[in-house]
C-alpha cells in the first residue's frame, strides 16, 4: 500500500515487524523478501520516485555466457576495485548474480533479448560481455516491477516524504526511528529495522 507525501493519515507509532529505510533497489526488494506475515513499514524521505537505482542504466552484471565464469567476473571486479573491495563480498554478489537475475524475470522484469538469449554488453572493466539491460533504462524498469509488487502487499506499507533522522536504540539493539514526516517529528518502534539509504556518492536522493 502507498502513502502518499504530505498524507494527513498518521503513521501507527508501533506494532511493527521491519523498518526498511529506504526505497531503492535494495529497500524494495528487502521487503519483498520478507515473510508476508510480517508487518512492514518502508519509508523513503523523497516524495517522488527518484533514486540512485531508477538513475542506473547500462545494466546488471551476470555471469550469462558459455565463454564466462564466476572467477572471471569476480577478478575483473576486484581489479577495477583497485583493493577496496570486500573480497567475500565479491565472490558472493557474482555467484547469486545469475539466481537474482532468474528472481527478477520471474517478478516480471523483462531484460533485452538477442537472438533468444539474453542481451550482453561489454562494459568498463568487463573482459566478457555480461551486463544485462532493458535499454538505457534498466534501474527504472527494475525499480518499476518491484514498486508494483510492493504496492499490492497488504502487509507493507510506503510511505513517501518521511525522512528518518536517527535511530533508536536501546541496550545496543535498534528498536526503531524518529521520522520527519512534514512538520512532525516524532518516534515510531519495531522489532527490526533496515537501513537501504544506498551510498555516499555525489548522487544523493
Ligand atoms: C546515473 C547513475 C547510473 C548508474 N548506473 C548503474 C548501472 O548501470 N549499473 C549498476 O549496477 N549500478 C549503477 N549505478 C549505481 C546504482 O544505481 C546504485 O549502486 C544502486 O542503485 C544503489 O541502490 P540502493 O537501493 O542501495 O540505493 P538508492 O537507489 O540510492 O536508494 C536509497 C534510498 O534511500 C532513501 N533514503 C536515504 N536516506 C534516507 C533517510 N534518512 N530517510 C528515508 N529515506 C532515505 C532514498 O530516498 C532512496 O529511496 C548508477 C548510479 C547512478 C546515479
Amino acid at each position: 500500500m502507498l502513502r502518499p507525501p504530505f498524507s494527513q493519515e498518521s503513521i501507527p507509532l508501533n506494532n511493527w515487524d521491519v523498518i526498511v529505510v529506504g526505497a531503492g533497489a535494495a529497500g524494495l526488494m528487502t521487503c519483498l523478501e520478507l515473510p508476508a506475515n510480517l508487518k512492514v513499514l518502508l519509508l523513503n524521505r523523497n516524495t517522488s520516485k527518484i533514486s540512485s537505482s531508477r538513475w542506473a542504466q547500462g545494466g546488471i552484471a551476470s555471469v550469462v555466457r558459455q565463454d564466462d565464469s564466476f572467477d572471471l567476473h569476480a577478478n575483473d571486479t576486484l581489479k577495477a576495485g583497485d583493493g577496496l573491495c570486500d573480497v567475500q563480498a565479491v565472490e558472493m554478489l557474482v555467484k547469486e548474480a545469475p539466481g537474482c537475475v532468474s528472481r527478477l524475470q520471474n517478478l516480471g522484469m523483462i531484460f533485452d533479448q538477442s537472438s533468444d538469449q539474453l542481451a550482453t554488453t561489454l562494459e568498463a572493466a568487463h573482459s566478457r560481455r555480461r551486463v544485462l539491460h532493458v535499454k538505457d533504462r534498466t534501474g527504472r524498469a527494475l525499480v518499476e516491477v518491484l514498486e508494483d509488487h510492493i504496492e499490492n502487499k497488504k502487509n507493507i506499507l510506503h510511505c513517501r516524504g518521511v525522512r528518518v533522522t536517527e535511530l533508536l536504540i536501546d541496550n545496543e539493539e535498534c528498536k526503531g526511528v524518529q521520522v520527519l514526516d512534514g512538520a512532525n517529528l516524532y518516534w515510531i518502534q519495531s522489532r527490526a529495522v533496515v537501513l537501504a539509504t544506498g551510498g555516499g556518492g555525489p548522487f544523493i536522493y
